[in-house]
């Protein structure tokens, strides 16, 4: 099995508790010990995290809303959430990404509504949230295994479910620049972009509607954004 879900899973895992986890967190970090490309993507990161907290709010309050963020990172997202009020339950497959999530969380929200913190893949997850948020993890996902994963999500989500995703109409521009964005003839790296109708056509299945679309670019980001209610 070459694909996330079969045999690739366990390579991601170990790519983010490794080189992988040393690399996002000084593009998702804030300090200077960053290229150009990865400063690029850092801010095109940033804008993708300041939508999904418009489109969340503009719906109103978040506070005592239960908001699940499935492949949490560095904790970029749970923790504006959890500012918001948000109820935060926050997992990633990397247990490093969960433990620097975990510190981050700490530092900026003292002991005020921290988010839950755990060790988890997607598919292991499980519960019933108002919300599902899921950014920038599809590309460690080809359509295959993508299909389940968003069936996944949508059965976890009671109202909306939250995905950003690098989109195959961009597909000559990523590859142009993927080489930068995942070095190295790993397989962990392998990148998957994918279209909206196929992600509309997931939702659909399940009995999901795309509800909201952005989409962020900057010179060596693209991240395709969409809200999902069931219909
Ligand atoms: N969502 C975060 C954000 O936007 O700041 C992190 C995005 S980062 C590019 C991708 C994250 O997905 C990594 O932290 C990685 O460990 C996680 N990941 C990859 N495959 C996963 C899986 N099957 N289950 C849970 N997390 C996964």
């Amino acid at each position: 099995a070459e694909e996330v879900g079969g045999g690739d899973k366990e390579v991601v895992r170990e790519y983010f508790n490794s080189t992988g986890f040393e690399r996002w967190r000084k593009i998702y970090g804030e300090t200077d010990e960053v290229n150009r490309v990865q400063k690029d993507i850092r801010i095109g990161h940033a804008k993708t995290v300041e939508k999904t907290m418009l489109m969340l709010t503009e719906e109103g309050s978040l506070a005592g809303v239960t908001v699940c963020d499935a492949g949490c990172g560095t904790g970029l997202l749970s923790i504006p959430l959890a500012k918001e009020g948000a109820i935060v339950s926050a997992s990633d497959i990397s247990a490093a990404m969960v433990a620097e999530a975990e510190m981050k969380a700490k530092q900026q929200l003292g002991s005020e509504n921290l988010p839950r913190f755990e060790v988890n893949d997607l598919e292991s997850l499980s519960g019933k949230y108002n919300t599902v948020v899921c950014l920038d993890v599809l590309i460690h996902y080809p359509q295959s295994k993508a299909d389940g994963m968003i069936a996944h999500l949508a059965s976890l989500a009671e109202k909306r479910v939250i995905l950003s995703f690098a989109p195959k109409t961009f597909y000559y521009d990523i590859l142009k620049r993927i080489g930068e964005l995942f070095p190295g003839p790993s397989k962990a790296t392998r990148a998957y972009l994918h279209s909206e109708a196929d992600v509309e056509n997931a939702l659909r299945k399940v009995g999901w509607r795309i509800s909201k679309r952005g989409l962020i670019t900057t010179q060596f980001y693209f991240s395709r954004l969409i809200e999902a209610a069931p219909m």
